[in-house]
């Protein structure tokens, strides 16, 4: 069994749901395939996926568990990661971390991130990559190019 398939074996059916909404088009395309396999496998389409995600029982539970806040999973991963993000610096922490780098002394700080969907919990160094602003300045781009050539 590839490592994919073994990680999705490990989700239920709302896990799998989310993770073909958000995660699945951040895969290599044969990679992506291989998903969709699965995904018809356990019997989940286009429209079973849209009601999973809309009636997520999960939503609804209280336990002490943490969670992704858009697929309640509690398959977070944390990364400890050297914290770069010093200059936008407000607050005492910020401050602490500056003194720290100069000193030759590195910060950690948990890079959070839902492993079922994609959801990035905690940010530290914001290396979270933004494709819909990417998205915003292709559309504007696209404006500007055009009426260049009007
Ligand atoms: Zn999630």
């Amino acid at each position: 069994m590839s490592r994919v398939k073994s990680f999705l074996s490990g989700l239920d059916d709302y896990e799998l749901a989310y993770f073909a909404r958000f995660k699945l088009l951040t895969y290599m395309k044969a990679t992506q395939s291989e998903i969709k396999e699965y995904l018809i496998e356990r019997n989940l389409n286009e429209s079973k996926i849209d009601r999973l995600i809309s009636e997520n029982p999960k939503s609804k539970l209280n336990d002490e568990r943490e969670r992704c806040p858009r697929c309640y999973s509690d398959k977070i991963r944390k990364d400890q990661v050297e914290w770069t993000n010093t200059s936008g610096g407000f607050g005492i922490e910020d401050e602490v971390a500056t003194w720290d780098g100069l000193g030759g002394r590195a910060t950690y700080k948990n890079e959070v991130i839902c492993n079922v969907c994609g959801f990035w919990l905690e940010d530290p160094n914001q290396e979270k990559p933004l494709p819909t602003s990417k998205k915003v300045l292709n559309v504007i781009w696209d404006i500007l190019l055009g009426a260049l050539r009007r």
